[in-house]
């Protein structure tokens, strides 16, 4: 297996990020929860996307690309960070969003706007017109422009949270279960594959806030990241546990998600979002209390951010 060391990566953030044992919720939930505070990632405002742009933005850097390219809805978290690292990098952003959710000047849009980041809205349900259209647009700029996908979410990426993995467990706690959202794939399937590699006997669970057949694409994001890193690994059914926590819809608040967002912000002064973290947290809170968590388990939240989406409510 090739060593994360051997893939080049940008600085872009503050690891590794905390890990905080959550006493009020632990009790509450009558089991040991912590949280990986990847909200406080160190770039915007923090988030799971900087550890996939560490790798990806310097794969655009290697190919000599002087503007980067992404997309998402209107108020993806992946389009501000990606704008922002770009930025940063002194590389020219130029995202291209669904038209799609909240696109007035609020939230990760305001943020967008402070950057004087160059937005294009497609009215569009499909990436593959979005996609077309960064090469439209690229071929007319003149120099090399790099894309990368929603989310952040393809082999490279993942290995963001294959190194997160590797990280959770150089701070020495051992952890029954791992829990996340998963809304384009990558995080899980990094964590995933990060949780075979260096976590044994951690149960990975992720928690869907969108309606793609994540059955699907995290197995196969999984293999292409082992593949990526020359790792022997088979990929099994019992890597990971998918449950429904997406509710109304993507980007549409759940009454679930609501309560988590309360619970976390009354109990222990952090904040959870809308459209991802809330609705991962209520699902972990469900888990709890059908049962599926001994009184000794350590459970582990990953906070992967989206504090944008807080302000960005109509
Ligand atoms: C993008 C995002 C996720 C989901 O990560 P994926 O890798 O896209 O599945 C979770 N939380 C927040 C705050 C995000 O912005």
């Amino acid at each position: 297996m090739r060593s994360l060391d051997s893939f080049s990566k940008v600085s872009l953030g503050i690891f590794p990020t905390p890990i905080q044992r959550l006493d009020n919720m632990s009790r509450t939930l009558g089991t040991n929860v912590y949280i990986k505070r990847d909200d406080l990632t160190g770039l915007g405002l923090g988030g799971n996307k900087v550890r996939k742009l560490e790798y990806l933005l310097a794969d655009a850097r290697q190919t000599g690309a002087r503007a980067v390219f992404t997309t998402g809805g209107a108020q993806s978290n992946h389009a501000m960070l990606t704008a922002a690292a770009a930025g940063k990098m002194g590389m020219r952003p130029i995202l291209i969003l669904k038209k799609r959710g909240v696109t007035e000047l609020l939230g990760n849009r305001l943020l967008e706007s402070l950057m004087d980041t160059e937005v294009i809205f497609m009215d569009t349900d499909d990436y593959t017109d979005i996609y077309a259209e960064m090469d439209r647009i690229g071929r007319g700029l003149g120099v090399p422009y790099y894309k990368i996908p929603c989310g952040g979410s393809n082999a490279l990426g993942s290995l963001g949270y294959v190194s997160c993995a590797a990280e959770i467990r150089e701070q020495g706690i051992h952890f029954d279960h791992l829990v996340c959202a998963e809304g384009s794939g990558g995080t899980m399937a990094g964590l995933a594959l990060g949780a075979k590699l260096f976590l044994p006997g951690t149960q990975v669970h992720g928690m869907m806030v969108d309606t793609e057949p994540f059955d699907k694409i995290t197995p196969a994001l999984m293999r292409e990241a082992a593949a990526l890193l020359e790792a022997e690994v088979s990929v099994d059914p019992g890597d990971f546990i998918l449950h429904d926590m997406c509710g109304p819809g993507y980007a549409r608040p759940s009454e679930e998600g609501g309560e988590a967002i309360s619970l976390m912000a009354s109990l222990e002064g952090l904040f959870l979002d809308p459209v991802y973290t809330g609705k991962a947290f209520a699902g972990l809170i469900k888990l709890a209390r059908e049962g599926q968590f001994r009184k000794t388990d350590n459970v582990l939240f990953l906070h992967s951010g989206g504090a944008g989406g807080l302000f960005a409510v109509r």
